[in-house]
C-alpha cells in the first residue's frame, strides 16, 4: 500500500480516542530513527528518517500498532562535516529524548515498542546497544526491540550511504524524492573506483562524481531490484515484531 495512504497509523495525527482504539487492538508503537546528512545530489538529507518512517508504516499496516513521528536527529559518523549534515556527537543527548519517549509510552499503557533505525553509523548502533541495556534496568513493563535497516538477513545487497541500496529503498517509499537526473551521466562520468572499492576515501573528494556517496553507483538503480529489497525488509520486520 502507498505510504501516503497510511496516515491513519501516524500517531501524531490521532486523538486519544483513536489511539486507544488502535492500541487496544495491538499494543505496539514503532519509533523510526534517522539522521540529517548529505546523501549525494540526488537524495534528500532526511533520507534515513523518511525510509524508516515509511517502512514502519508499512509494517504497522500488516502487524498492527501505530508509528511515532521519525526522530530526525542521529548520531555522528565519519561524514559529519559534509554540507547540510547535522549529527549528534553526545550519546547522552541522543538517548535522553528516546528514553523519555519510552517512559511516557510505558506510562500510557503501551506494552511494546519497536525502534527501527534507518541510520546505522557505528555510533548510532552503539548508542542503541546502550539503550537496550539501560532499558532492561529502568523498565517497568514495556518490551523494547531494536532493529537496523542494515541488518535484514534476507537482503542480498549491502546497506550503504546514498548509493544503490539507500536510493532503491527511498525510491520505493517516496519515488518523487529520488532525483538521479541531478547526477552526471554515467557514460561520460563513470564512478571510477580504485580497485573496485566503492566505499573508499576517494568518495570524500568534493570533485568526485559520487562525492559523499559510499557504496555502488546509484545510477545503476533498477526498480525491479528495489521492489525485492523493500519487500524483504518489510517481511523481516513483520515476522520479528
Ligand atoms: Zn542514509
Amino acid at each position: 500500500m502507498a505510504t501516503n495512504s497510511l496516515k491513519h497509523l501516524q500517531i501524531e495525527r490521532l486523538n486519544p480516542l483513536e489511539i486507544d482504539k488502535a492500541i487496544h487492538q495491538k499494543s505496539l508503537v514503532f519509533i523510526p530513527l534517522g539522521a540529517i546528512e548529505w546523501h549525494g545530489l540526488h537524495l534528500p538529507i532526511g533520507l534515513d528518517s523518511l525510509t524508516s518512517h515509511g517502512i514502519c508504516l508499512q509494517v504497522a499496516h500488516k502487524s498492527g500498532g501505530l508509528v511515532m513521528p521519525p526522530f530526525y536527529y542521529g548520531m555522528s559518523g565519519s561524514i559529519w562535516h559534509h554540507p547540510y549534515t547535522i549529527l549528534i556527537e553526545e550519546e547522552l543527548v541522543f538517548l535522553k529524548i528516546i528514553k523519555t519517549t519510552l517512559v511516557r509510552l510505558e506510562a500510557s499503557g503501551v506494552q511494546k515498542v519497536v525502534i527501527f533505525t534507518g541510520h546505522f553509523s557505528l555510533k548510532q548502533l552503539q548508542a542503541l546497544d546502550t539503550l537496550k541495556q539501560d532499558w532492561l534496568i529502568i523498565r517497568k513493563s514495556l518490551d523494547l526491540s531494536i532493529f537496523s535497516i542494515s541488518d535484514c538477513p534476507t537482503v542480498e545487497m549491502e546497506a550503504d550511504h546514498g548509493a544503490i541500496f539507500e536510493t532503491s529503498v527511498l525510491a520505493e517509499i517516496h519515488p518523487e524524492l529520488v532525483k538521479l537526473q541531478n547526477l552526471p551521466s554515467k557514460e561520460i562520468f563513470p564512478s571510477n573506483d580504485p580497485n573496485g572499492n566503492s566505499k573508499g576515501d576517494h568518495r570524500r573528494d568534493p570533485d568526485n562524481v559520487l562525492f559523499g556517496i559510499f557504496g555502488d553507483d546509484p545510477r545503476n538503480y533498477k526498480k525491479q531490484r528495489a521492489e525485492i529489497i523493500i519487500r524483504k525488509i518489510i517481511d523481516w520486520l513483520v515476522q520479528s515484531v
